[in-house]
Formats: structure tokens, sequence, C-alpha cells
């Protein structure tokens, strides 16, 4: 019998499962990207069911047959992010971050920097206080958590100069097929990009994700940043998130 792998995940998603079991989407740190099957967590004397939700950042056992889903034998809790969900702004905002991790990481491949951003991302929208007057998609945390996998994923490699022409002044737009900022001389059909907005871009990526920086209330610079975002997404991906637009 094969051993079981044993690695730190986060839950992204469950669903119900015939009489009493839970799919599961996890990304796991040992293998990033897995589907496992949690038998008979639905009862309510399951041992680990209450610690499977999304959001949930656990230490799963997983056992690797042949089929494509794993079996879950055990799981601890190392945060149950259960501030996230009883709080519906933070909620809103932690949906997007794992709807971005759904779309992003559709393999099996380990990535200990996705890995760490997505435990810092909800670390920190889990302890941080909400400010609910917000969109959203406007949130800092969660704006800075998109451009960082964005980064890790090579999408987004320039903003600062022109990454056609190297100009340091006159970036008007981001070119998501260029992956960068670009000048006046060198937009052709960018994402406008205003001069608060360039940076405050260069303030996400700059800053840790716990320490995003504000970048005013629905203001102009928030909006450019999730444009630069939501157009990364669809020119490399192909795809929009569901949670961006609600
Ligand atoms: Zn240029």
């Amino acid at each position: 019998m094969a051993v079981p792998t044993i690695t730190e995940a986060v839950v992204l998603r469950s669903f119900a499962f015939g009489e009493a079991d839970r799919v599961l989407h996890v990304y796991s740190l040992a293998s990033g990207r897995i589907g496992a099957v949690a038998k008979g967590v639905r009862r309510t004397k399951s041992r680990f069911g209450g610690r499977l939700e999304p959001f949930s950042h656990v230490e799963l056992s997983i056992h690797r047959g042949r089929g494509e889903l794993g079996t879950v034998t055990g799981a601890s809790l190392v945060r149950s992010h259960d501030a996230i969900r009883i709080d519906p702004y933070r909620l809103q905002v932690g949906l997007v971050g794992l709807e971005a991790m759904l779309r992003l990481y559709t393999d099996e491949e380990r990535n200990d920097r996705a890995f760490l951003a997505l435990t810092r991302f909800l670390d920190a929208l889990d302890s941080q206080a909400p400010q609910p007057s917000r969109r959203p998609a406007l949130d800092p945390l969660v704006l800075s958590f998109q451009l960082k996998l964005l980064w890790l994923e090579g999408f987004l490699p320039h903003l600062d100069n022109c990454v056609e022409c190297g100009a340091e002044q006159g970036i008007v737009a981001f070119s998501p097929s260029a992956g960068g900022a670009v000048c006046t001389a060198c937009d052709h059909g960018g994402i406008g990009l205003s001069p608060a907005g360039l940076g405050g871009l260069r303030a996400l990526l700059g800053s840790p994700i716990a320490d995003a920086p504000a970048l005013g209330i629905d203001d102009r610079a928030s909006r450019d940043a999730l444009a630069v975002v939501t157009s990364s997404y669809e020119h490399h991906g192909g795809f929009r998130l569901r949670t961006l637009s609600a």
C-alpha cells in the first residue's frame, strides 16, 4: 500500500458528493493543485469534516491511488480562517482570491511561491480590519495578491518603463500582449493607465501582500490596477473571474 502524502494545503473549493462525501479542490505545498475525496465528512460524527471548508489552511494526509482524485485520510487545522467566512466583505474579497487560484493553477505542479502568496493573502485578510465601504474587487489585499500571482507566472514582467522602447516618461497604457506599460508612441490599443494607476501598481508590486497600500476608496488607481489584472487574465488565460464581475 502506498504511503500517504502529508502536506499543507488550502481548500479552494468543495462540493457534496454522494451521500456523505465531499470532493475538495485544494492547493497544496507538496504538489500544487490536487483533487481529493473526503469520505463521510458530511456525517455529524466525522472526525475532520468541519476542517475542510473553503479557506481552511490544513495539514492533509492524502492517499493517492491510480485515479485522478486522492482520498483524504486525515486533516488537522493550521488556520481555520473563520474570520473570513463570517464577514460578508472579507468573504467576497477572499472568494476573488480563491477563484484566481482555481483559474491560474489548474495542474498538479509544485509552486512554493504561489502557495506562500496564497497563505499570506489569507492570513492578512483574516487578521486585518475590513474596510466595508470598498468594492471587494478593489480591495488592496486582493489586488496585491493577484498582481503577485501574475508576476510569478511571468505575465506582468515590466512596469518600470515602456516595455517596447524603454521610455521612462509618458507612460499612458498597459499592453497585456507586451506584458507591461507602454508610452504614447508605443500604445496601440492598450488599457489606459493614469499616473495614479501606474504609481499604485508599482506600490502594490513593491510591497508585501500584508502591507498592500490603500489606493483610495473606489478611485482611479484601484480601477486601473483591477483593469490590468482582468486584461492579463483575458489575454494570457482566456478567462474572466466570475467574482470580479459581481
Ligand atoms: Zn515606448
